[in-house]
Formats: structure tokens, C-alpha cells, sequence
């Protein structure tokens, strides 16, 4: 077995969408990035690279490539599950925490769980979203910025 850790951060800016593990949220800001700035795949992603050491989604996956403007991080994902794939392995659970001040996550949790767990090719019973918020203090708690922490478990991919 094989434990991964992915952690990243977005800021909140005006104008653009809140796009969080696939779930588009209702909200007046959302997250800035070079993609859709899907702060929760993005951990997601770094946490499988990471059980599988191959790395981070910075090295793979350059901001400055114009493949990834805007672009569906579903997709990016994708990638890093065929990359894990070939290096023969799987996963088998996946926990991630969301920390926002703003929006309230509650509703969007059970959506962005099913969505994880489909992506992953995990029963819903392997996948857990949590959601915090920043107690008003920091970037997070003043609203600024949404940060994620997700942690995986690979284990060898059956032949
Ligand atoms: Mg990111």
C-alpha cells in the first residue's frame, strides 16, 4: 500500500466561476487560475502522484502550457489516473478536506463526493469530503482564498 498527501490553494477573485471537484457552486467569486482552478482535483491529482511518487501537477501539468487555459481540470485528473494506472497502481480510498470561509459547502458535499468517487472508479463508502471553515482568521477565513487537503491510498493494481 501506498499513502499520498496533495494539499493546494486558489484565491478567490470576482469574475470567474466556483468550479470545486467537478460541482460547479453558486457563489459571486471564484477561485483564479491558469485552468479552471479546481483547487479540490488539484489536491486530489497531487495526492495520487504523490502514493505513486511521480511527482507534483506543477511539473506535469506547466501553468505557462496553453493545452491547460481554462481548461476542465477533470481532464487533468484523467491523466494522473492513466499515469498512476501504468505505473500499476490503484486506489483504494481518498479523504479531502475543504477549507473556505465562503460558500457554505453543505449542500454541494454529497455532489462532490459522487463525483470524486466516479472519477476514481471508488465506491461512494471509499470517498469522504469534508468541509471547514477558517474561523474568520487568515486568508481563509477572511474569505480570500480556498485550500484543500486530500490524502490517498493506492494499492497494487490487480493484473
Ligand atoms: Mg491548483
Amino acid at each position: 500500500m501506498r499513502v499520498g498527501l496533495g494539499q493546494d490553494t486558489h484565491r478567490l477573485v470576482a469574475g470567474r466561476p466556483l468550479v470545486l471537484g467537478g460541482v460547479r457552486i453558486a457563489y459571486e467569486k471564484g477561485l483564479e487560475g491558469h485552468s479552471d482552478a479546481d483547487v479540490v482535483l488539484h489536491a486530489v491529482a497531487d495526492a495520487l502522484l504523490g502514493a505513486a511518487a511521480l511527482g507534483d501537477i506543477g511539473e506535469h501539468f506547466p501553468d505557462t502550457d496553453p493545452k491547460w487555459k481554462d481548461a476542465d481540470s477533470g481532464r487533468l485528473l484523467d491523466e494522473v489516473l492513466a499515469m498512476v494506472a501504468a505505473a500499476r497502481w490503484s486506489p483504494v480510498n481518498l479523504d479531502v478536506t475543504i477549507h473556505a470561509e465562503a460558500p457554505k459547502l453543505g449542500p454541494y458535499k454529497a455532489e462532490i463526493r459522487s463525483n470524486l468517487a466516479r472519477r476514481l472508479g471508488l465506491e461512494q463508502g471509499a470517498v469522504n469530503v469534508k468541509a471547514k471553515t477558517g474561523e474568520r482568521v487568515g486568508p481563509i477565513g477572511r474569505g480570500e482564498a480556498i485550500a484543500v487537503d486530500a490524502v490517498v491510498l493506492l494499492q497494487p493494481a490487480r493484473a
